[in-house]
């Protein structure tokens, strides 16, 4: 079964993306290699299309610290193994130092990689979305998980990759 994996610094919503997607509760954690964050998987299905989800810690590059490394861990993890890559930011805070190093990383990446603008809530937020052009990522879309809006143009565009 392909596999989507949700990456992205902490608190962009990546879980609230991944619950709504998973809707019913199959979600699993792994405890392989005893990682300090746990990784979710979950099954989904759109437009008739079966995929598995990864919902994943947050991402630091570059730190010292042996916390953010784990999570740094399994992000790599999910690149590996996914078929497509949504890559969360927050238009509610704009793009973070974190989000430059992730997108720097995920530009090479040989795999797709959808940019997900969550926390979309209004039309001004539409407005500050644009700013994320500026990671230097082809595919973008906008929505707010806690809603639910934009959620299915992802999806569309999403299964139409698998
Ligand atoms: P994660 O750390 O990336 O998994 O983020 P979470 O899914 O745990 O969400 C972090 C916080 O952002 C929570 O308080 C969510 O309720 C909130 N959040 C998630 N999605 C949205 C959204 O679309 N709009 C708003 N306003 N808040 C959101
Ligand atoms: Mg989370």
């Amino acid at each position: 079964m392909s596999i989507v994996a949700i990456v992205g610094r902490p608190n962009v919503g990546k879980s609230t993306l991944f619950n709504r997607l998973i809707q019913r509760r199959e979600a699993i954690t792994d405890a392989v290699s005893g990682v300090t964050r746990d990784r979710h998987y979950g099954k989904s299905d759109w437009n008739g299309k079966e995929f598995s989800v990864i919902d994943t810690g947050g991402y630091v590059v570059g730190s010292d610290d042996v916390f953010e490394a784990e999570i740094d861990h399994q992000v790599e993890l999910a690149i590996d193994e996914a078929d497509v890559i949504v890559f969360m930011v927050d238009a509610e805070c704009g793009i973070t130092g974190m989000d430059e190093d992730v997108a720097k990383l995920l530009r090479k990446v040989k795999k797709p990689v959808i940019l997900a603008v969550n926390k979309v809530d209004n039309p001004q937020r539409e407005q500050d979305a644009y700013e994320f052009y500026n990671l230097g990522l082809s595919e973008y879309f906008t929505l707010s998980s806690t809603s639910g809006s934009g959620t299915g143009d992802l999806l569309d565009r999403i299964v139409e990759l698998l």
